[in-house]
């Protein structure tokens, strides 16, 4: 009976996964058909014209490509390339990477690095993806012009702590426990596998993600993980 139940498990989540890769990579696809076919006809006569077409196949192609890199992501199959970093670098770096968006919504950013150089053993490439994960889910959540993001770090014990909080719209009761879910999404235009990307990649750095949030006031995201003897 177990067993049976297991089986079809597996067979629910292949499924679920077929019909959303058959329906995302569909639609991109679709467009970009729809551009080429444009081409093939012959029929634009200017510059401009030509220039939507190509990016329309561009920002399709682009979408495809983000849904494939987080398919990689949220499996945990991929090889881990160990090394030692500063955990305030990481977090520095995240916020590098999503400065333009942090920028384009106008929002202010808090930074409270309480751990002056505490080391963690990670791959770098992995950490970074997980954080920006829940800093873009951060800046998605906010007004732009309105946002306020704070991010911070701590040492307790032989733990480090990352967290990061916004003042977005917050996180409904009946969602939280599936927002680790594969799949799990309400934007219009979200895989849900963000997260699901960076509990793996957590997990697998022998850490833990913890959430709090209140509707209407902002979430928090917390991620601990072990610290390396200095
Ligand atoms: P996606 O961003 O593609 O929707 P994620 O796995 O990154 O997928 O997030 C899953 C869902 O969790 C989001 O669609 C959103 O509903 C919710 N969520 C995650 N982070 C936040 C946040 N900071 N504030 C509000 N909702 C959030
Ligand atoms: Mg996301």
């Amino acid at each position: 009976k177990e067993l049976e139940r297991s089986q079809q498990e597996k067979f629910a989540i292949t499924g679920r996964i077929a019909r959303v890769i058959a329906h995302e990579v569909r639609n991109p696809l679709t467009n970009i058909l729809l551009a080429v076919s444009q081409f093939k006809q012959g029929e634009l006569p200017t510059y401009d014209e030509n220039l939507l077409y190509v990016d329309i196949i561009e920002r399709n192609c682009t979408r495809i490509n983000q849904l494939i890199t987080e398919l990689l992501h949220s499996t945990r199959m991929s090889e881990m390339n160990m090394q030692y970093y500063i955990v305030n670098d990481l977090v520095k770096k995240t916020l590098q990477q999503a400065a333009d968006r942090l920028q384009l919504n106008e929002i202010m950013v808090h930074q409270n690095f309480m751990l002056s150089d505490a080391l963690v053993m990670v791959d770098e490439e992995k950490i970074l993806i997980a954080l920006l994960n829940i800093v873009i889910n951060a800046i998605e959540a906010m007004t732009p012009g309105k946002g306020i993001l704070s991010v911070a770090t701590e040492l307790h014990g032989d733990k480090v702590y990352i967290t990061i909080t916004d003042n977005g719209a917050g996180i409904p009761e009946a969602n939280k426990a599936r927002l680790f879910d594969p799949f799990f999404t309400n934007k219009p235009k979200g895989t849900g596998l963000g997260l699901t990307s960076t509990q793996n990649i957590i997990i697998n750095h022998k850490g833990a993600v913890h959430v709090e949030s209140e509707e209407g006031k902002g979430t928090t995201f917390q991620i601990s993980f072990p610290v390396h003897d200095q």
